[in-house]
């Protein structure tokens, strides 16, 4: 009882001198609010990949693979206020939004897509060493394992590496180059945990997919037999998308 009114005392001191701040339109969050203000959850937009044809994502890997699944949570259009969810995550180092976020997600799924719980298991995108050294973290791994508390699933480390980065991907120019940039950029290295089964690669943000791609190709060359689905937390819309 002590103890728990102890605690109450202390979280509103925490409120008072940091105030929790919407990880979308950086606005304070009142009672009731966890990482996204009520107007920002209600306007996230959504991409619905689950639905209809699934194509969406699908095509972006058409030439290379078929994902069993290919989903994202929400559109990331830069400069939109959902952007910034991607931008603090990736860039100011917020490790609890990547872990909220996947929680979001992957309750999203449980609901919306529960096959998608079936699978066997998350795998995130592995960083390399140098970046998780500067960064502190992999967010997919944090988006990973925030959404395997929700859909049930293990998170899978140990399966894939990064084993070299390229130039920094957002100076490059064209879609070939990135492709080629990525190429050879993973390398399985416990085949046998993949074997057989049904995994979910866990990216951030997916623009070209080329990243992805260049993961999934490693897999299927070391495991023939793993099918693979993708599920990222945000993903570019089609030309011509209106929020
Ligand atoms: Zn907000």
């Amino acid at each position: 009882m002590i103890v728990d009114h102890i605690k109450h005392v202390f979280s509103g001191i925490k409120v008072i001198f940091f105030p929790e701040l919407c990880v979308a339109c950086g606005r304070k969050l009142v009672a009731g609010e966890n990482m996204l203000c009520t107007a920002c959850r209600v306007d996230m937009p959504l991409t619905g990949d689950h639905k209809g044809d699934n194509s969406h994502l699908r095509e972006r890997f058409a030439n290379h693979f078929d994902p069993v699944w290919a989903v994202s949570f929400f559109y990331y259009v830069h400069g939109s206020r959902h952007s910034r969810i991607i931008l603090n995550i990736k860039f100011r180092g917020c490790a609890s939004a990547a872990v909220g976020m996947g929680r979001l997600f992957g309750r999203y799924l449980a609901e919306e897509c529960p096959q998608m719980c079936r699978a066997d298991m998350l795998v995130p995108l592995p960083l390399s060493r140098e970046r998780m050294m500067v960064r502190g973290f992999n967010q997919s791994e944090l988006i990973a394992r925030g959404m395997g508390g929700q859909m049930g699933l293990d998170v899978e480390t140990r399966a894939v590496a990064r084993v070299r980065y390229g130039n920094a991907q957002s100076r490059t120019r064209s879609r070939m180059e990135r492709l080629c940039n990525v190429d050879r950029a993973f390398a399985v290295v416990r085949p046998e945990l993949l074997k057989g089964r049904h995994i979910i690669l866990v990216d951030d943000v997916v623009t070209t997919g080329s990243t992805l791609t260049s993961c999934a190709k490693a897999i299927l060359e070391a495991v023939p037999d793993c099918r693979i689905s993708i599920a990222a937390l945000a993903s570019t819309p089609k030309r011509g998308y209106r929020n």
